[in-house]
């Protein structure tokens, strides 16, 4: 991975180390476990206070999210900012005025391309700008990221009953609100989400330093973060 990964290059190279295991080894719900797993772990270090446990377990929820990503061919890139182009995806405004102007229904967001976010920095930068962490608590933070798990999980469930595009569609914003509020704790808890990853993956799995992961089902399981 270059030391400046665009989300494109973040996820393949995400799935060059996982993404083989991951087809061979887990379903979809296997994956949104592993992402919840993870994400509810990095909460409860912020309800602790724990920073080394938000700090590893929001890494490990984000190339979990990517991968489920990657087996369902959503382009990670094209989805966020769709959703968030520079604007808050409800009220429209930079920064997010949902509270000062109590937006009742949620308004149609056009962005404007030139500012379109390169690197993973530059997404982490854009989501302060349009939610400033000074706006809220690191706790809200946190909750908002429980929630839209949940309705990630909610939407994989619709989607995975019916197969219909319209659900797909679904599950394209929540995973794109989701990927808002991962960046929302790293904001709120000072965790460069770019530089750590780059640091962490620098030898391809954290675990068993292989570029293509060889780690068992029953490693990720008795994994302690
Ligand atoms: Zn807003
Ligand atoms: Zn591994």
């Amino acid at each position: 991975m270059s030391k400046n990964p665009t989300l494109s290059e973040y996820s393949k190279f995400v799935n060059s180390v996982y993404g083989l295991q991951n087809d061979r080894c887990y379903t979809v719900w296997d994956m949104l476990a592993n992402t919840n797993k993870f994400a509810m772990r990095s909460i409860k270090g912020v309800r602790k206070n724990n920073r080394e446990k938000i700090r590893l377990n929001m890494l490990i929820t984000m190339s979990w999210f990517t991968s489920l990503m990657n087996q369902f061919h959503v382009d990670l890139d094209g989805i966020v900012w769709e959703r968030f182009p520079y604007l808050c995806s409800y009220c429209g405004e930079c920064p997010c005025a949902c509270k000062a102007e109590k937006v009742s229904s949620r308004r149609k967001v056009l962005g404007n391309m030139s500012m379109k976010p390169v690197t993973m920095a530059d997404y982490q930068k854009m989501f302060n700008k349009i939610y400033p962490k000074e706006g809220r608590t690191e706790k809200d933070a946190a909750i908002h990221l429980a929630e839209e798990a949940g309705e990630l999980s909610e939407a994989f469930h619709i989607y995975m009953g019916d197969r219909k595009v319209a659900h797909f569609n679904e599950v394209r914003l929540e995973a794109a609100d989701f990927f808002s509020c991962m960046m929302g704790v790293m904001n709120s808890s000072n965790i460069d989400c770019q530089k750590e990853l780059v640091k962490l993956f620098s030898k391809g799995c954290f675990v068993c330093g292989k570029a293509q992961c060889i780690c068992t089902f029953d490693d990720v399981n008795d994994f302690k973060s």
